[in-house]
């Protein structure tokens, strides 16, 4: 071991070591929680798509259906009329013929379940026969629209008009009618076919389309002619300022769309389709709000579900988490605990080795490296050389200037001795009181001279004054030895003897001044 220096007690503590697994475990716990979250909120997503979809198909198919079943119902009553119009532009009109085709139409109307009267007017509006068990000629329905309608346009295809309230019976029926010419082409009249609000109704009641569904005919012009739920006062109304209408019609004939209704604030799932063989538009729609209500009631409880579950990891983990930080403490602790000791130990152990005053190794740690380099010496048939140094009237300094002072003095001594080796097996040591003694591992005589001789002149020149001393400042004697020590024959102290004996030389021949053992002379 080498020279000890002051003892620094203030190393600095370790820095205080982070606590990564609590830092994982927290990182877990909270991807662990917004996993299954975020999982149960894309389930519960992908879930609402589906029912959208779902529901956007049936009200598709609902659609499909409803208009299927219109045009099936107005063909057949069309139908009719077109046999009618055929009849009477070949046959005439004549009091003859008005019998027969008077059964006719009663038989016809027994046939078509959907037909609530057929009926034939005149030019001028006049009932001339219709399907009603009595014949009845005294009305006149120049004013309906129909009649109007084909009176004013030689158009002879179909015309559907407006729901209307049956003169006769007091019924909502839709109207089918078309024209017939006389024979010079000129307007010889109107054939009507009336059909039942009713069995349209009854149709649509077959369907389940929730409490806010509805379905609903109307003409391409925006007048209502069915409904469902049905509603007298929306019979005939004008819905062409509807976003159906006003928005998606005129860009697409049949297609499925999501909006909320100005009238009742419903958002609905519409489904429509504009018929290519009649003015008609037919539409289907499902209130959103009732297709989700079986989705919204289940995801509450799943999401009630998840948040206690996501509350339970939450908790136990934090639980967890603050056991691990605990853990981690203590062992911190114990770890910082360990190095204190570690570091405690290791002053001892120097402070046991060192010489208090002068900062050397002391008297027993020379003892001990003295063995370890004799037995070294010997092993390796090398030399080793010992310097032992002693202030010069060393009494006097105290006695005149006091034991601090030369507690000082041996100090800067020391410090000097201390820088007086070079090499890293050198030990300076504190012999006792004012002496010292410098053990030179692989060293002869000549380089402990060197060494000693250095030291001395140093002090000489540090020029501490000491007027108790002949030369007026601190000096020091020395005395040194070495040889190469043989098994058997040397031990330790012989090269302590020789060192002191030299020293002793040193002071009987003036002092200040270095001597060599066994004769050798500087
Ligand atoms: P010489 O030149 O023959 O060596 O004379 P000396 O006075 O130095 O020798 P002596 O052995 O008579 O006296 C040694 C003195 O060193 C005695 C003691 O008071 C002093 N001394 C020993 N250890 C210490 C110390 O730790 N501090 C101080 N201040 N003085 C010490
Ligand atoms: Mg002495
Ligand atoms: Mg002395």
């Amino acid at each position: 071991m080498n020279t000890m220096t002051a003892i620094n007690t203030d190393r600095p503590e370790p820095a205080p070591k982070k606590f990564p697994i609590t830092t994982l475990a927290i990182g877990f716990v909270i991807l662990v929680c917004m996993s299954l979250i975020l999982l149960q909120a894309w389930v519960t997503w992908r879930a609402r798509e589906v029912q959208l979809a779902e529901t956007e198909r049936a009200a598709s198919n609902l659609a499909r259906s409803v208009s299927q079943h219109a045009y099936d119902t107005i063909k057949g009553a069309d139908t009719v009329l077109v046999g009618l119009v055929e009849r009477l532009e070949v046959e005439g009109i004549s009091e003859i013929n008005l019998p027969r085709l008077h059964s006719l139409l009663i038989k016809r109307v027994e046939e078509l379940p959907q037909l609530h009267g057929l009926f034939v007017y005149d030019q001028y509006g006049n009932w001339l026969v219709n399907s009603q068990p009595s014949l009845k000629k005294n009305g006149n329905n120049s004013e309906r629209e129909y009649f109007m309608f084909h009176r004013d346009h030689t158009d002879r295809d179909a015309h559907i008009g407006p729901p209307i309230k049956s003169k006769s019976t007091g019924e909502w029926v839709v109207t089918v009618s078309r024209r017939f010419n006389n024979r010079d082409g000129s307007f010889g009249g109107v054939v009507l076919a009336t059909i039942q609000m009713g069995y349209f109704k009854k149709f649509y009641e077959q369907f389940d389309i929730g409490n806010t569904g509805a379905i609903y005919v109307a003409l391409t012009n925006g007048t209502i002619l069915l409904r469902r739920p049905f509603e007298e006062g929306s019979l005939g109304r004008n819905i062409s300022q509807l976003p159906l209408f006003h928005d998606y019609l005129p860009n697409a004939k049949m297609g499925t769309e999501t909006f909320t209704s100005g009238q009742d604030g419903v958002t609905r799932i519409n489904s429509y389709r504009q018929l290519d063989s009649y003015p008609l538009v037919v539409s289907a729609a499902l209130s959103k709000e009732e297709v989700l209500a079986d989705w919204k009631s289940e995801a509450i409880i799943h999401a009630t579900g998840v948040a206690c579950l996501v509350f339970g990891l939450a908790l136990i983990g934090s639980r967890l988490i603050v056991q691990i930080g605990l853990r981690v403490q203590a062992e911190t602790e114990l770890l910082k605990t360990r190095n204190s000791l570690e570091q405690l130990n290791h002053t001892l152990e120097k402070l046991a080795m060192q010489d208090g005053l002068t900062g050397l190794a002391n008297r027993r740690q020379f003892d001990i490296a003295l063995k370890d380099e004799f037995s070294r010496a010997m092993r390796n048939a090398s030399s080793l050389a010992l310097i032992m140094i002693d202030v010069d009237c060393f009494k006097q300094y105290n006695d005149i200037y006091g034991h601090a002072a030369g507690d000082e003095c041996l100090r800067a001594i020391s410090k000097v001795v201390a820088d007086g080796k070079h090499r890293p097996g050198d030990l300076s040591a504190r012999y006792g009181g004012e002496e010292m003694v410098i053990l030179l591992p692989g060293t002869d005589v000549a380089g402990a001279m060197k060494v000693a001789e250095n030291i001395r002149q140093a002090i000489y020149h540090l020029e501490l004054k000491h007027t108790g001393n002949s030369s007026g400042v601190v000096t020091v004697s020395a005395g040194i030895d070495a040889f190469v020590p043989v098994r058997e024959h040397n031990q330790p102290l012989e090269l302590i003897e020789a060192a002191d004996k030299a020293l002793y030389c040193a002071k009987s021949q003036g002092r200040n001044c270095v001597r060599v053992g066994n004769g050798h002379d500087a």
